[in-house]
């Protein structure tokens, strides 16, 4: 399997040599923004350091049980602390219960890792909780935090983490290894790496089943989130003060708001409804050029 993290192999190759080199730091920052692969790629690192049967020095097999299970998130060494929900808070309770656990010798593997997915979410006291651990952590411990950015993060937690800033893929690039790794048609790969480089790259990636009837429910995800935020863009540009489905990508509603207005707005949200009621059945390549065709342009 090996790192398996497209886009992202500068980043591969630089904790690889940390382990090859025995120079893991305590604590790695993953940043960027959601659905770039920070998670899968602080995931991949955690099967290196624990894997059973590396192929080469500091590289995950993917095969052994241990790489099985933290891919799966299961693994008895690997705590996964995060907010109950994307945009909650991350409360203080948490920390310290992970506190407590990492003070543990590891169960069956040579370190016992701590991923924190979406760190910004960590209110104050939380944050500074975790301070502690970075400071005085045992030799067994490893924390992988991923977030936002690092700015937002206290500078204190950002100054003793190996900060890994992850970034955007050209859609050219993302659209070729869709086709390549996963199968997809040209049409589909294009029109899902478009996604992937708005606000939802996750339902491009998350999927690792090769077979078409993933992508199309890739494509059903992708059409429905879409249509949530169009329909937020309607609310915006008619003024209403209603809560937004997708409080998390506000400024992105905004500005789409503020560019297309409320016909498009309208008209973007019908053609996706009309799509997703025809996915099941439509000839999928003719589907997506015209909805592609159609797309309103927001910078
Ligand atoms: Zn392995």
């Amino acid at each position: 399997m090996e790192w398996n993290v497209i886009g992202h192999e500068w980043a591969a190759r630089l904790l690889q040599q940390h382990i090859a080199n025995g120079e893991a730091r305590h604590a790695y920052l993953f940043t960027g923004p959601a659905g770039i692969g920070r998670r899968t790629l602080a995931l991949r690192f955690a099967q290196a350091l624990n894997c059973t049967q590396p192929p080469a020095p500091g590289l995950p097999c993917g095969a052994c049980r241990a790489c099985q299970q933290i891919e799966r998130q299961q693994h008895t060494d690997l705590a996964v602390v995060q907010a109950e929900r994307v945009g909650g808070d991350l409360k203080i309770d948490a920390v310290r219960e992970l506190q407590r656990s990492l003070s543990l010798a590891p169960y069956e593997s040579r370190y016992r890792i701590a991923l924190l997915p979406r760190f910004h979410e960590a209110n104050a006291n939380a944050q500074n909780a975790l301070l502690k651990t970075l400071e005085e952590a045992p030799g067994h411990v490893i924390l992988l935090l991923t977030a936002d950015s690092a700015e937002d993060l206290l500078p204190t937690i950002t100054s003793r983490c190996e900060v890994m800033r992850l970034r955007p893929q050209p859609l050219v690039t993302v659209a070729g290894a869709l086709q390549a790794h996963w199968g997809a048609p040209p049409d589909e790969a294009r029109m899902l790496a478009h996604f992937s480089a708005g606000c939802l790259g996750t339902a491009v990636l998350k999927g690792k089943r090769t077979d078409r009837e993933a992508l199309r429910e890739n494509l059903h995800d992708a059409y429905r989130t879409w249509l949530s935020f169009w329909r937020d863009v309607m609310l915006r540009s008619a003024g209403a003060q209603a809560a937004l489905v997708n409080i998390d990508v506000e400024e992105r509603v905004q500005a789409a708001a503020v560019q297309t207005g409320l016909e498009t707005a309208r008209r973007q949200a019908a053609a996706l409804e009309k799509g997703l009621a025809r996915l099941n059945s439509a000839n999928l390549q003719l589907l997506t050029e015209t909805l592609l065709l159609d797309w309103p342009r927001v910078g």
